[in-house]
């Protein structure tokens, strides 16, 4: 078990590394259907998550989430497959109890955006609270070291996921982030930095933002979330060069056919190394604490924000080192035959 959990890291000023973006990456890799985006792949190829959980870690995550995100009792009621609801959700949950053990991290449970929720009907939200609680109390039978409620569009649905985390959570920290898809405030009109103090106020840990959006077009709401907040502030993009222009990664279009990008076609839009570095670099200068990276990420960034953040993960013994490569390498490495004219062919095709 890890010595120090989230709020006494925090609390000591020291920052968090957590990786995310499960779902994309399953997708990616043909494990999860895009559409539904129900975790699946949970149920049928576990080993696969135990996997990508360690590789995570591998590359620097603090974090071990349970990957239990959209795998809610709505998500899989919509394919059919609500009768494995608790099933799901405990194997998601017992890998991430094994790896977080394993490797000494720590270990999230996961909540997110129901897509019940509605502010004007208050018999959603009943069942939103329900199906809150049953994941909460899961969670809690895996020994959390804190509970993420994450992309949640309204405020009014993740102050509901932070009274569930307070009841019936056991007094584990909540971190809990929206989904930002204006560049100003909540889908139910909260301004991103009311929003947040609001939820500071309330008890939550942590408050900030995930998914959506790519680092540019997230950090000016970071910024603000951070002036209006006295406590850690959470930021995880997805790993896309969104724009003023296109601020969403659904906004974003396939240069060729002008086609929604999303989600077939978003590794068209993947960000460089050297941007995600700039990233992270950005969001240290401003005093985010809790950092990583959401849909879209893959170990590489990971390993990337850790880095910049001060850590010195198992996966940076292979960082890039371009020093020993062949043509462009120093001259202990450089072979004098190829680097000489092999250069100027690789970059002019002639
Ligand atoms: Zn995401």
């Amino acid at each position: 078990m890890p010595t120090k959990g989230l709020t006494e890291r925090l609390a000591d000023g020291e920052s968090l590394v957590v990786a995310e973006g499960y779902l994309y990456e399953f997708e990616r890799r043909g494990y999860l259907k895009a559409g539904a985006f129900v975790p699946e792949v949970v149920l049928e190829h576990p080993e696969q998550l135990r996997l990508l959980s360690e590789e995570f870690v591998h590359a620097g995550s603090d974090t071990v989430v349970a990957y239990t995100y959209y795998g809610h009792r709505e998500k899989l009621r919509a394919i059919g497959r609500e009768d494995d609801l608790e099933k799901l959700q405990r194997t998601a949950l017992q890998i991430a109890r094994e790896v977080a053990d394993k490797t000494g991290t720590l270990m999230a449970g996961d909540i997110c955006n129901t897509t019940v929720y509605d502010k004007d009907d208050p018999e959603t939200h009943r069942d939103v609270t329900a199906m809150f609680k049953e994941q909460v109390e899961w969670a809690m039978e895996y020994n959390v070291d804190y509970i993420i409620g994450e992309t949640f569009n309204d405020f009014g649905e993740a102050l509901l996921a932070l009274e569930a985390i307070k009841t019936y959570g056991k007094g584990v920290p909540a971190v809990i982030t929206f989904a930002p898809s204006s560049a100003y405030s909540t889908f139910d009109g909260y301004l991103y930095g009311d929003a947040c103090r609001k939820l500071e106020e309330a008890g939550a840990a942590v408050v900030g933002v995930n998914c959506n959006r790519g680092p540019k077009s997230m950090l000016p709401i970071v910024r603000d979330i951070i002036k209006s907040c006295k406590g850690p502030v959470a930021c995880l993009p997805n790993p896309y060069r969104t724009t003023d222009e296109h601020p969403t990664m659904h906004s974003l279009k396939d240069a060729d056919t002008g086609k929604m990008a999303f989600p077939d076609d978003l590794p068209a839009w993947l960000c460089s190394r050297t941007q995600i570095r700039a990233f992270a670099n950005e969001a240290k200068e401003m005093g985010v604490r809790y950092i990583g990276l959401c849909c879209g990420n893959a170990s590489y960034y990971t390993r990337i924000v850790a880095e910049v953040y001060g850590r010195t993960p198992p996966a940076s013994k292979y960082s890039s080192d371009m020093s020993q490569h062949f043509v462009y390498g120093d001259e202990k490495f450089a072979k004098k035959y190829f680097s000489a004219g092999l250069k100027a062919k690789l970059a002019t095709n002639e």
